[in-house]
């Protein structure tokens, strides 16, 4: 009997490595320790190749369908004048999905088990925490909090940010933790009646406090600003807090009705490898970044595709497991080279303190909207095409 590939987490990237090996036939047992599908407000953000990465599995289109479609993106200054206007259709070339797609993560985790529910093959056990995994050679073995133990092939840990597999296999979680937290404020007021021309995904640049907007299904908008560390976590979740953010957007204006308000640190670390025998680490267990140029969650998805590539090399037509340190090189490569710089970068430029930073940011930016070659090079690195082209350059 084949052992099933064990994936702890049934967030996006579980659920996107389960749909992709369970389509080519292999058998996959989902572990999420809690009781449903997490509901909560994360990601919203889907990019071109994911979205056709997506398609591939048949989610694309739901996601959609209850989600929406934003073709442009803008840089502003505070007082709205527009450092540039972009748009993806100049990356037609490239992708089946020209665009983004806004659309909240839990609805793609709800759209993929959806699909998968009836799967042969197809395990989810909810409320199956793993605590522990260990590498036996020919299998490996995982330790629910229960204490019961489940062996598998190969174990994926898509278990978040404070992943166990990533613990319980002594993989160091390297990076750093930005000083300032992050308040993402949402709220139904029409600001596309405010702003003219205003794109559903925008970020302003400001040396004091840079922010960003982001339409969002409801239909919302969603803020998210800096809170300096001084800030009380009391003071950042009041009313009168949230008041002077939103309030600042537009002078003279304010008292919108808040929906959702959280507050969340922001780090930069990579975990030291991606596979440790037959342990193998995905999405936020193995690399988290700043949401800036929404890369975390893509990032992710594009692990999980790799990744499931891979093992069905491994497990269905005999390839040598060393493959899977190329997954490891590929997806750990770019994950430094390119997305833990651009995120990094991505904060940089809209916080810019130099005249002579500030100059050159908006000077790329408003260059990059004038010339359709430089507009196809930053949306084919924005949309994060390039990354997926360097990943599979790397042997
Ligand atoms: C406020 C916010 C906004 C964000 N915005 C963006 C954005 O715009 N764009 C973007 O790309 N990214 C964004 N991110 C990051 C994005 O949400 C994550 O990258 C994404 O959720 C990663 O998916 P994942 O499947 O790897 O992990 P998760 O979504 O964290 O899923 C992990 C799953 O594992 C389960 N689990 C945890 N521990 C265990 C265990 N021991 N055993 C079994 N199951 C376990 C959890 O319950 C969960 O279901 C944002 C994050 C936050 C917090």
């Amino acid at each position: 009997m084949t052992l099933p590939v064990l994936i702890a987490g049934a967030g996006p990237v579980g659920l996107v490595a389960a749909a992709s090996l369970v389509r080519r036939g292999i058998p996959v047992m989902v572990l999420e320790a809690e009781a449903a599908l997490p509901i909560e407000l994360r990601a919203s953000t889907f990019h071109a190749p994911t979205l056709d990465m997506l398609d591939d599995l048949g989610a694309a289109k739901p996601m959609i369908a209850q989600g929406f479609v934003a073709p442009h993106l803008q840089y502003r200054n505070r007082d709205q004048s527009l450092i540039a206007a972009l748009d993806f259709g100049v990356i037609a070339d490239a992708t089946r999905h020209p665009f983004r797609v806004q659309c909240e993560q839990f609805k793609l985790t709800r759209i993929l088990a959806e699909l998968l529910r009836d799967e042969p093959g197809f395990t989810l056990r909810f409320g199956a925490t793993v605590e522990g995994c260990a590498d036996l050679g020919d299998r490996v073995r995982v330790t629910l909090a229960t204490g019961e133990a489940i062996d598998g092939a190969w174990l994926v840990g898509a278990d978040g940010a404070h992943s166990s597999v990533r613990r319980s296999a002594g993989i160091a979680f390297e990076g750093f933790t930005w000083p300032e937290r992050f308040l993402v404020l949402s709220t139904p007021h029409r600001f596309e009646d405010d702003i003219e021309g205003l794109a559903d995904v925008t970020y302003y640049a400001d040396p004091e406090e840079w922010f960003f907007l982001l339409r969002v299904p409801g239909p919302l908008w969603r803020a998210m600003f800096p809170v300096k560390p001084a800030v009380s976590e009391e003071e950042v979740m009041s009313d009168a807090f949230a008041d002077a953010r939103m309030g600042g957007i537009l002078p003279g204006r304010g008292g919108y009705p808040i929906r959702h308000r959280t507050l969340y640190r922001v780090h930069q670390r990579v975990a030291e490898t991606f596979r440790k025998g037959r342990i193998l680490l995905a999405g936020d267990a193995a690399h988290i970044n700043n949401p800036l140029g929404g890369m975390g969650l893509n990032g992710g998805v594009h692990d999980a595709v790799n990744l499931a590539e891979k093992l069905a090399q491994v497990m269905l037509d005999g390839a040598d497991d060393a493959l899977l340190d190329r997954y490891d090189r590929q997806r750990r490569g770019v994950t430094i080279e390119v997305v833990q710089a651009q995120t990094i970068a991505n904060k940089q430029n809209l916080e810019a303190t130099t005249p002579e930073a500030q100059a050159d940011f908006r000077r790329r930016m408003r260059e990059a909207a004038e010339d359709p070659a430089k507009a196809h090079a930053l949306l084919t690195r924005m949309s994060m095409i390039a990354s997926l082209r360097r990943a599979a350059e790397i042997q």
